[in-house]
């Protein structure tokens, strides 16, 4: 396992595997690896002849207010993760590297990076999508994993890469949950074990809204889906909808699949979660 610290040199090295003929897979990451990371790793070892995890915190997506100094950094169990899970190489840029004093292009994905997280969370979908491309375009990736748990940006990506016609396929992979159904995130390490306990009715709350979903109808399921979350003790509610899984836009009486995605603090953590829904009729 190589660890890599120059975006040119980066690409350069990314250049030599795609001339020797391989495929290459590319893990986007912040760092404080868990198992949801560990699994996107898993998916690329099966499907690339190479794998890069980066890891980097990107100052772009962070608000004023938000948590970019305390984000958690653990990068000497990083490197032990990556190295167990048979990682090529780690690309780990300084924040002046990507994006120097003089770096002026954003990219925007209207109309989906201002809904959901987009409201409470202004220019972080810019600062996304615009470190995504930069990761594209840097590893010459065939292939880039991209975790449910973080749905809204998934599409977004999604879209993108459709719109600016980059060639990279989008991997999606499902949502890895602590036994409780706790969505693992990096941020769980915020939570005191009293928050977390509560942070545990999330994930049974959006099932048991998926359960309703497939018979009854959208208005009860999200109904009685908020009144349970606004009982978690010391919960505060951001938002909490219903959207199509296709595009996001609202969902309808018509809709098949739909995914419920919720934003909640804990005390002072931000948790974002998601459930898919079906109606009866489909399959997943
Ligand atoms: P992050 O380091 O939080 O920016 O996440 C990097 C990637 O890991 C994103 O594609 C996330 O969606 C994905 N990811 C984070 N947590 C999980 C999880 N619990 N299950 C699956 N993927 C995850």
């Amino acid at each position: 396992m190589r660890i890599v610290k120059s975006a040119s040199l980066m690409q350069k090295i990314a250049l030599e595997h795609i001339k020797n003929g391989d495929e290459i897979g590319l893990v986007p990451t912040m760092g404080a690896l868990h198992d949801g990371h560990a699994s996107l790793i898993a998916r690329s070892e099966k499907n690339d002849d190479i794998t890069i995890v980066s890891i980097f915190v990107n100052p772009t997506q962070f608000g004023p207010k938000e948590d970019y100094l305390k984000y958690p950094r653990t990068v000497k169990e990083d490197l032990e993760i990556c190295k167990e899970n048979h990682v090529d190489y780690v690309f780990m840029p300084s924040v002046n590297d990507m994006f120097p004093a003089e770096h002026k292009t954003f990219i925007e994905v209207k109309i989906l990076q201002d809904i959901l997280c987009g409201k409470f969370r202004q220019d972080h979908f810019r600062g996304v999508v615009t470190v995504v491309a930069k990761l594209f375009n840097i590893s010459c990736a065939d292939r880039s994993y991209f975790g449910m748990k973080d749905f809204q940006q998934l599409k977004i990506v999604e879209r993108m890469v459709k719109d600016l016609n980059f060639k990279i396929k989008i991997i999606p992979c499902p949502i890895i949950r602590e036994k409780s159904g706790l969505a693992i995130s990096s941020r769980n390490s915020y939570l005191s074990a009293k928050e977390k306990k509560s942070s545990e009715n999330i994930s049974r709350i959006l099932r048991e809204a998926s359960e309703d979903f497939k018979t009854k109808n959208l208005s009860f399921v999200k109904r009685s889906a908020l009144n349970k979350l606004k009982k978690i003790p010391g919960s505060k509610i951001d938002y909490a909808e219903i959207v199509n899984f296709s595009d996001l836009s609202f969902a309808d009486k018509n809709t098949e699949k739909a995914v419920f995605a919720v934003a909640i603090w804990i005390g002072k953590t931000r948790l974002i979660d998601n459930f898919v829904m079906l109606k009866q009729t489909q399959n997943i």
